[in-house]
């Protein structure tokens, strides 16, 4: 933990270039270590390349640094080795000797561990030319390759707190509010209202005390942006709220992160104190005469608390009901002070605004969203990872260049975006630029930038279902439209996977979620219906087949969907036969394997056990088996 503490601006620049000009090793290796990086066994590769360059006597030209999230999650553990830029995915502990021995040695690229795509077998050794980056324009993530997120040392040594000393010395607060005001920065987290307006309305709001608050409550199924960052370069959401302190005249912040982020937590927590140690926090930092203190709170992980005023009674020790607005936090907030809460995302980019000047910042984007936005790319695609592109972008752009389309036989139907508040976008709309009006009218949001990929194997109904029963679960209760319009709306969708549903309930659904739209207090229940009336709108044919024909065209739903094996492509392995806990599945006379539909309970374990070796059980609609006393 650093001990150094600057009590100047001097005294801050000195001690970058002291760092700047210290010797640097011949390679330096970058191993992702966030919690994804971790889950797939980043602590051991570090361990293994520890091992291996002692062993070798490498201390003095490698340089081993624990980094946190790269992107790749589908490639984790990786390493990327400078200068020369070599990534290598999905390590383990028995590759890294190769590496060392090949690359950090022989200075070779070892091409049975470089990445390669399956289907021509082409490789892509160096970071700068793997499809998944082409897109992208990495301007926060970017970072995330060279940054070690505890050391506050690596920071300054990357230009950290160059955008505060320029803050603080050279400008103006009402300069701070108006250069992050021209860059047309919009919240990350989802609403897009301009950062530096509401900025401005806190600085001009009255009173005497201000605070600022950093949300980072990522509660969206799938989206896991503003953990990538915290866990990987927590200094400049610290650096960013420092600045945002100066500009509103607030004295104090705080960060707000869910118990469910423990890597998270760790780290803003190491960082905010070395910063109070480095004088960066506290009184008078470097000189200025600008106090500010920092702190950071848990929260429980409830996914209401991404609402701002629950939020807000979350930190005061309330519980966290979301309250009518206005007045909104800007004018009347923690315990009653104008606040401003702007999400990790936004905060994280304060920095690079202030430094490189709004125009840098407005140079990509699209005429209403400038700039960049991190998405989490998951679901039914082939490259998934957190991806950073300027706003504007095409959602075909993401999933085809970047995810690299479908799995090979899949069709790609639609993408969910902005978690349970959104919906889906169907692929005959990808051409559609990703920003915050054009989703709002293709009737889903932006979000905080969860972009979840659903092929044909998806059923639009059982995904509504989830999410309302997510949004069922979360809902505070507070409020009649939320509270029972989701529970109203998951027992109509249950009744339509289990095969009893009408058609009536569509009308039903629609008026449910149009009520609870208009009528709920606060942003959960305004948006929970959408993932609904989404599907309403563009897979409404879906949805009529599961009541109209008893038919479910994705194979999901259990209750009308049943399995047969077809003898041709059956290999008469038996491990069906083996698999089914029912015993539903018999031999028969000429040695051939048959289910009996009247024991299936259509748990769909022989269908996944044959699927990836020969396929030969197949599902079709229920209705076309028969089956006694159905
Ligand atoms: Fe609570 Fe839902 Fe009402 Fe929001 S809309 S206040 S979450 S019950």
């Amino acid at each position: 933990m650093n001990k150094r503490r600057f009590r100047s601006l001097p005294d801050l620049r000195n001690y970058r270039e002291h760092l700047l000009s210290s010797s640097r090793k011949r390679h330096l290796v970058s191993v992702s270590a966030a919690s994804c990086g971790r889950a797939a066994g980043a602590v051991e590769v570090i361990e293994a390349f520890e091992r291996e360059i002692e062993k070798r006597g490498l201390e003095d030209s490698v340089e081993l640094r624990v980094t946190g999230c790269h992107g790749f999650c589908q490639f984790e553990p990786d390493a990327v080795i400078f200068p020369e830029k070599i990534f290598y995915p999905n390590l383990t502990p028995e590759k890294v000797p190769r590496v060392v021995e090949d690359t950090l040695i022989g200075g070779k690229i070892v091409p049975g561990l470089v990445y390669s795509e399956d289907a021509d077998g082409k490789i892509f050794p160096y970071l700068e030319d793997l499809p998944f980056l082409k897109k992208q324009v990495r301007r926060l993530l970017d970072r995330h390759f060279t940054l070690d997120p505890e050391s506050l040392d690596g920071y300054v040594q990357h230009d950290g707190f160059r955008a505060l000393e320029k803050a603080l010395f050279e400008i103006s607060p009402e300069e701070v509010v108006n250069l992050v005001l021209a860059s047309g920065l919009r919240g990350r987290g989802g609403a897009g209202f301009p950062t530096g307006l509401k900025w401005r309305l806190a600085r001009e709001a009255p009173g005497e005390e201000k605070y600022l608050i950093c949300n980072g409550d990522e509660g969206d199924p799938g989206a896991y942006m503003d953990r990538g960052l915290m866990e990987s370069n927590p200094f400049s959401i610290v650096e960013g709220m420092i600045i945002g302190g100066y500009a509103v005249g607030a004295t104090r912040g705080f960060v707000y992160v869910r118990e469910e982020y423990p890597l998270a937590i760790e780290r803003m927590e190491k960082a905010l104190i070395s910063a109070r140690e480095a004088g960066l926090l506290g009184e008078n930092i470097l000189g200025s005469g600008f106090s500010f203190q920092l702190e950071l709170v848990r929260g429980a992980g409830a996914f209401v608390c991404g609402e701002e005023t629950a939020l807000i009674a979350s930190i005061e020790g309330r519980r966290p009901f979301p309250r009518q607005r206005p007045p909104f936090p800007v004018v009347k907030g923690l315990w009653g002070r104008p606040t401003v809460i702007n999400n990790v995302e936004t905060w994280a980019n304060i920095p690079p605004i202030i430094k490189e000047g709004p125009a840098w910042f407005a140079r990509v984007g699209s005429p209403t969203g400038r700039g960049t936005k991190i998405f989490s790319l998951v679901g039914q695609v082939r490259r998934t990872g957190l991806v950073e592109v300027p706003l504007g972008i095409r959602m075909s752009e993401v999933v085809e260049e970047i995810g690299g389309g479908p799995a090979s036989g899949k069709i790609i139907k639609a993408v969910q975006t902005g978690g349970p508040s959104g919906g889906l976008l169907p692929a005959s709309r990808f051409d559609l630029p990703i920003d915050y009006e054009s989703l709002q009218q293709a009737g889903t949001i932006m979000g905080s930038g969860g972009l979840i990929v659903i092929d044909d194997s998806t059923c639009i109904v059982d995904l509504a279902l989830y999410y309302l029963k997510f949004a069922r679960d979360e809902s505070c209760g507070q409020c009649a439209p939320c509270r029972l319009g989701t529970a109203r709306m998951v027992d109509i969708l249950e009744k339509m996977v289990d095969g009893r549903g009408d058609i009536e309930d569509l009308n039903l659904l629609e008026r449910i979620g149009r009520t609870m739209k208009e009528a709920s207090l606060c942003g959960l229940g305004r948006t929970a219906p959408n993932p609904v009336l989404s599907a309403l709108r563009y897979f409404r044919e879906e949805l009529e087949k599961h009541l109209i024909e008893n038919e479910c065209p994705a194979g999901v739903c259990r209750a009308l969907v049943s399995y047969e094996i077809d003898s041709s492509k059956c290999a008469l392995c038996r491990l069906c036969l083996e698999s089914c806990p029912a015993d539903g599945i018999v031999e028969m006379e000429d040695g051939y394997l048959k289910i009996d539909v009247n024991i299936c309970t259509g748990c769909g374990v022989c269908y996944s056990v044959c699927q990836d070796m020969f396929s030969a059980v197949r599902k079709i609609p229920r209705k076309k088996v028969k089956v006694q006393g159905e």
